[in-house]
């Protein structure tokens, strides 16, 4: 990659949700950086942070910040053996860290038509790119009514949850307008108001329809799906059966999906 490829940036914010597992980090935002809620940027650093020599690796991470907030913010796992989060996770106020100009991905809520109910399901870090759309008003603005359900392991990797809960107090209104339904159901341990299951488990028995309290009436709802790869191939035949598929050829279709590895 040539200097013109890429920028450098500064880290401004490091916030630990669990110690070694999962944290966020606010990076400052290069200049004419545009992108859509949901999209995704590639980030780099180098071999050895310290001696500040060009970006070696590269990552692609979801923004978190809406497409008009600055500065740019990203919801990050730590994989202990993983070459590219471990380093990410040692990075300090101030140390650099780089970014592709271009911005990736087809994961926006501009995709559908308008209208109707919008679902957002996530395992884990997936979680990220659905905060970057309900950062951003046009999606509030454009779907009656708006289900986010994260999937995760235990009730301390329910990231943000007190923003999401503020957008739930605050939904309905004049500022965001679509109906907005909060479902965060860990899998090893129990939560009130959640069945203990995996997301697939209660699209697959109806469960997680009861919960939202909307039918997953094909003409009426669009689902996407974000996170790890093996939920989402079990999810998407499901959903499949459903009357659900992604749409291509020019139709919108009514089921949209992003792999994170
Ligand atoms: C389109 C896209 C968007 C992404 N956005 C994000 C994001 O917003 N936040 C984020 O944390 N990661 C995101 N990722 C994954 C990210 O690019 C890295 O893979 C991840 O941070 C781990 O990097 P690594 O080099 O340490 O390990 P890698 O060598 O990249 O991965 C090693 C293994 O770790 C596991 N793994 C990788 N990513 C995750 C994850 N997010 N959650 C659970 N297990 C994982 C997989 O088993 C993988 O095989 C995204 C990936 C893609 C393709």
């Amino acid at each position: 990659m040539t200097e013109q490829k890429y920028t450098r940036q500064k880290v401004l914010q490091v916030r630990e949700w669990v110690p070694g597992k999962l944290l966020s980090i606010k990076v400052s935002r290069p200049d004419n950086f545009k992108f859509k809620g949901g999209q995704y940027a590639r980030l780099g650093l180098s071999e050895k942070i310290e001696t500040d020599t060009e970006p070696s690796i590269w990552r692609a991470y979801s923004m978190v910040n809406g497409p008009d907030q600055t500065p740019l913010e990203f919801y990050s796992i730590v994989v202990p053996e993983g070459e590219f989060s471990p380093r990410l996770a040692a990075l300090k106020p101030g140390d650099t860290i780089y970014i592709d100009n271009t911005v990736f991905g087809f994961l926006t809520a501009d995709r559908f038509e308008p209208g109707g109910t919008l679902w957002m399901i996530a395992t884990g870090t997936g979680l990220s790119a659905y905060l970057s759309m309900l950062n951003d008003p046009a999606t509030w603005a454009a779907f009656d009514q708006i289900i986010l359900i994260h999937g995760v392991r235990t009730k301390d990797e329910l990231a943000y949850s007190e923003e999401i809960r503020q957008w739930q107090a605050d939904s309905g209104t004049q500022a965001l307008p679509a109906k907005f339904v909060y479902l965060a159901i860990p899998t090893r341990e129990p939560m009130p108001g959640v069945p203990q299951e995996r997301i697939t488990t209660l699209i697959e028995n109806g469960e997680l329809e009861k919960l939202a309290h909307c039918p997953l009436d094909p003409d009426r709802n669009k689902i996407m799906l974000c996170g790890n790869p093996e939920m989402l191939a079990d999810a998407r035949a499901i959903l499949k059966k459903k009357g659900f598929a992604v749409g291509r050829r020019g139709n919108p279709g009514n089921l949209a999906v992003e792999n994170y590895w």
